[in-house]
């Protein structure tokens, strides 16, 4: 079991190597994950096992170069991988530092639609401390990127705090909010299981423009006109902004360090998160590392 106190001094990975498969969300490519353990200031990198030079892409946000629908992050010769926020999520909530990711197509398998496979896959080995501190990226000033009617913040705070609100066209969702502390495992419990979701009205539109080829109801909540399809229906009332959250957690983990700040999200995405990390490293007084 994976040690989840926030007390943790030094850097982590895994204890051994792991493996997982799936299909992708948009691709509908089954691909083959294989995850090992890496050395202090590694940090979390990529690598295209299907591609022969050039297939090693660093986890950070100066790499992402798609936020449509999902974050896509490549390196200089092209080289992608898309759909990595869950997996980047369940790496923040479990306070994984360094970790090589091999991967034999793509894109990120999807799963369940939420993070609790990848961590329930790590919990399967133990962390492993590194004989190195962890450095921890403290959030000096406020910083709010808007689009139209979203933005996204981040204030200085004294630990990694989330607050988001959301707001959709349907009466099965409507208005929702949730704040929390990221403190003593509560994200596996609070966020992780929490899946992705979609319209029913959008599936034909997204498949014709080739995406969401492996959608279904194994992996997104797909929202109806008058009903939930799923026919377990939620697994939290709010599952959608939880859901929200988990994918913040996990693009903000692209900072390449924990951050300690107050993140404020509304009606915000992949976008807006890529932007405010941008607009965050735009600035060396922005921020410090503790
Ligand atoms: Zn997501």
């Amino acid at each position: 079991m994976i040690d989840l106190s926030n007390k943790l001094n030094s850097q982590q990975t895994i204890a051994k190597p792991l493996s997982i498969n799936g299909i992708g969300l948009h691709s509908g490519l089954d691909v083959s994950m294989k995850l090992y353990p890496a050395e202090a200031d590694y940090g979390i990198k990529f690598i295209r096992e299907d591609l022969t030079n050039n297939n090693i892409i660093e986890a950070l946000w100066s790499n992402v170069t798609n936020t449509k629908l999902s974050t896509t992050i490549s390196n200089q010769s092209g080289a992608s991988v898309s759909t990595i926020e869950h997996l980047m999520s369940a790496l923040s909530g479990l306070h994984i530092d360094n970790i090589k990711i091999e991967i034999d197509g793509p894109e990120v398998p999807i799963m369940d639609g939420s993070s609790i496979k990848f961590v329930d896959l790590i919990d399967q080995t133990s962390t492993l401390s590194l004989n190195k501190r962890r450095k921890i990226l403290k959030v000096k000033k406020n910083i709010k990127v808007e689009n139209h009617d979203s933005s996204v913040e981040l204030k200085p705070n004294n630990q990694f705090s989330i607050d988001f609100e959301i707001e959709f066209p349907s009466k099965l969702i409507s208005k929702q909010s949730c704040q929390l502390q990221l403190v003593n495992g509560n994200y596996k419990t609070d966020i992780a299981s929490a899946r992705t979701f979609g319209f029913e009205r959008d599936v034909e539109m997204l498949r014709s423009n080739g995406l969401a080829l492996g959608g279904s109801l194994d992996n997104a909540v797909v929202v109806g006109e008058s009903k939930i399809l799923n026919s377990d229906g939620l697994r939290f009332k709010d599952e959608f902004v939880r859901h929200k959250i988990l994918d913040s957690i996990g693009d903000l983990y692209l900072a390449g360090a924990p951050i300690q700040g107050y993140f404020l999200g509304n009606k915000s995405g992949h976008y807006l998160n890529n932007l405010l990390l941008r607009s965050l490293f735009s600035d060396k007084n922005n921020y410090e590392y503790i």
